[in-house]
This record gives C-alpha cells, sequence and structure tokens, in this order.
C-alpha cells in the first residue's frame, strides 16, 4: 500500500533572483524536516490526520513561514491565525480563524475535528476551547519577527493590505495533504493572512472548501493563494467536485482549476492535492510555490521554483 504526502509552504512571486544561498538552504532545511517528521510518522502507522499536523506544525514553529510564528502582522499590531483540517474517511473536519497565541492554528482546528460537534470555531471562543483542551499557548513577542513587523510598518505608512509581500508577492501559508497505510487521505491548511488586515478579515485557509477539503472517494486539498479569489472559486471543494462529477484524474482537475478557471478571474496561487491511490498534484499559476513530496515509492524532493511540477 502506498502512502506518503504533499507539502507547500505558499505561493507567490518567488525567484531564484530574490533568494539568497543561506535562505535558500533554510527554507530547504525546513521543508526537508517536515517531510522528514511526518514520513516518519506515516512509516510507524499513524493516521494522515496526525501527519499532516505534524508537517504543519514543522512549519508553523519556523519563523520563515506566514503561520503560526511567522505569521504576519494585522492593522492592529496583533497576529490573527487561520487553520483548518478534514478527513476523507468520514468528512470529520475542523476549523479556525482570529485565534492569536494559540502556538499551533493546526492542533486547535484538529482539536475541534476530534472532540466538538461544530466545524468552526472563531476569535475568543476558538480560544476558551483550545485552553479547555490543554493546547499550549505563547506569550505575543513569540510572534514576533523582524521581517514581519517591517512589513506591517510599510504598510500602515502606505495604507496597503497585501499577503505576505506587495513588491515581492508572496503568500507564505502552509499546508499539508497525507495518505497513511490504511488508505485513508486528510489535509490541512495554516495562515497568519494577509498583511495589516482589518475588520476581522478571515481567508480561504480557514475555510472547508475554499482552501481545504478531504474526500476518499477523491482528494485532498490545500490550497494557497489569493484568499478572496480562492473563497469565491470554493477551489478545494472544486477540485473534488471536477473528480467526482467530471470525471477528471488528480492532474487534470489540478490543471483545470489553478490553469483555467483561477487565471480567468485572476486568481493567483496553487495548490496540493492527493487520492486515496497515491497520486498527486501540486500545480500553481504564480512564478513559485514552496513545497516538497515524499511518498513510500519516490525520493523525497523539495522545491521553489517551476522546475518540476
Ligand atoms: N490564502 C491565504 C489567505 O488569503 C494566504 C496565503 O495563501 O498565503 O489568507
Amino acid at each position: 500500500m502506498k502512502y506518503g504526502l504533499v507539502i507547500h509552504g505558499g505561493a507567490g512571486t518567488i525567484l531564484p533572483s530574490a533568494m539568497t544561498p543561506e535562505l535558500e538552504k533554510e527554507y530547504k532545511f525546513c521543508l526537508q524536516k517536515s517531510l522528514d517528521e511526518a514520513y516518519q510518522s506515516l512509516e510507524m502507522g499513524s493516521n494522515a490526520t496526525d501527519a499532516v499536523c505534524i508537517a504543519i506544525q514543522v512549519m508553523e514553529d519556523s519563523p520563515l513561514f506566514n503561520a503560526g510564528r511567522g505569521s504576519v502582522y494585522t492593522h492592529d499590531g496583533t497576529h490573527d491565525m487561520d487553520a483548518s483540517i478534514m478527513r476523507g474517511d468520514d468528512l470529520e473536519a475542523g476549523a479556525i480563524s482570529g485565534s492569536k497565541t494559540v502556538r499551533n492554528p493546526i492542533l486547535l482546528a484538529k482539536a475541534i475535528l476530534l472532540h466538538s460537534s461544530h466545524v468552526y470555531l472563531t476569535g475568543t471562543g476558538a480560544e476558551d476551547f483550545a485552553r479547555e483542551h490543554n493546547l499550549k499557548f505563547e506569550d505575543e513577542t513569540f510572534f514576533h519577527t523582524e521581517f514581519r513587523y517591517r512589513q506591517y510598518q510599510h504598510a500602515l505608512q502606505t495604507d496597503e493590505v497585501f499577503l505576505d509581500h506587495s513588491d515581492q508577492k508572496k503568500f507564505g501559508t502552509v499546508g499539508c495533504v497525507a495518505l497513511d497505510k490504511f488508505g485513508n487521505i486528510c489535509a490541512g491548511t495554516s495562515t497568519g493572512g494577509m498583511t495589516n488586515k482589518k475588520y476581522g478579515r478571515v481567508g480561504d485557509s480557514a475555510l472547508i472548501g475554499a482552501g481545504t477539503y478531504a474526500n476518499n472517494k477523491t482528494c485532498a486539498v490545500s490550497c494557497t493563494g489569493d484568499g478572496e479569489y480562492f473563497i469565491r472559486a470554493v477551489s478545494a471543494y472544486e477540485m473534488s467536485a471536477l473528480m467526482e462529477y467530471k470525471g477528471l484524474n488528480i492532474k487534470e482537475a489540478g490543471q483545470e482549476l489553478i490553469h483555467k478557471k483561477m487565471v480567468d478571474i485572476g486568481g493567483e496561487g496553487g495548490l496540493i492535492a492527493m487520492d486515496c491511490n497515491g497520486n498527486y498534484c501540486l500545480p500553481f499559476n504564480s512564478a513559485g510555490m514552496y513545497r516538497g513530496v515524499k511518498m513510500s515509492d519516490e525520493k523525497a524532493k523539495v522545491g521553489f521554483y517551476k522546475d518540476w511540477l
């Protein structure tokens, strides 16, 4: 039985010209660590849900990605994190938005999936739920990164709201899709959203069907990109629908969604998807996407640019 996972660390204007060898090394190291730790757990018999959380937790704990520790600043100078997770065997799901100091938002989404009759909790209510389930909280300063703070100061001055970078547009959201040894798939996504966001803005990453979806009948999907477009296209569910109702395979569905539908409506970004047979795709219509794959019958691969898909 084939098993394994695909991860992403965000899509956008990721170009070799904007990368230093040191930064490239850091990204590669973190993506590889995320793949290795999650793959090892699958190898030892973990289910896909646990593997997805392990992979995402590694990226949330790194300041490199716009999720967990490296989350961007809101207009008020705080952090508002969104995350969601869904499993394909029983369509159970958990999602949160507006979490401010829970260390790993993906673990809060998983706690909701496992222990709540609800699917989606927000703000202080979500944090109360996290406390009741003994999740780890951190001080505000834990989420401070100099780089994001400078982005925020710039955004405040120019009154812009942007996705991680404006001059070098990059979406640093993280996500994972996994297939376990029992033939079940799961998808998860986590983000800090947009720099300088106001009015309680919530992106696709918190929304089941938009940024995250999983169904054993079709595929598990995690998206990254311009959230407003991914919400309007109901992208993650659309991937599943293209397979279920149009009979497309996973690669054809990814191609149709990211390179046709999203391009037509002007949405930039990408997704990762996996089916129960271990077929996967990683399409993106931006310059690059931080990504990695490790399958039981394939060597691990990580990449940023359009060198492999
Ligand atoms: N989709 C995320 C959002 O709109 C951003 C990202 O993918 O980086 O919040």
